[in-house]
């Protein structure tokens, strides 16, 4: 399961993070209950790109709801950080994203989208 949003530039984007977030995270839920396999989920393991720190609360605060009286509940989520990979329009070079500048490294275009970098992933679990 992926959420891709390729143009992180345009407006109203974050109304739809907004609103994506409750079924990304009950996605995410049952994909962690489907792989604990009956099991007690103790910790869950996803990959997330940087300057999301909005999105881990959010992404918190909907898990501790959802996974209620199920076996996800009391889980420990925890996040690693991914690059951004962007890719430019303009010469149709890719690379990472960093915190000086958002323009593409080989022709300075600001014509780039974002291929990865909105995407939250199961990573793995732990189950008791
Ligand atoms: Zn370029």
């Amino acid at each position: 399961m992926t959420f891709s949003i390729l143009d992180i530039t345009s407006n109203g984007i974050n109304l739809k993070l907004v609103m994506h977030e409750f079924k990304l995270t009950q996605n995410l839920l049952d994909l962690a209950l489907k792989r604990a396999n009956a099991k007690q989920i103790r910790r869950v393991n996803l990959l997330i790109g940087p300057f999301s720190d909005d999105r881990e609360e959010s992404i918190r605060f909907y898990w501790k709801d959802l996974a209620k009286g199920s076996l996800g509940e009391g889980a420990k989520l925890h996040f690693e950080h991914t690059p951004v990979e962007m890719k430019c329009l303009d010469c149709t070079g890719t690379f990472y994203l960093d915190d000086e500048t958002s323009m593409c490294r080989f022709c300075d275009s600001e014509r780039v989208q974002s291929l990865s970098g909105e995407d939250v992933r199961l990573e793995s679990i732990e189950v008791e």
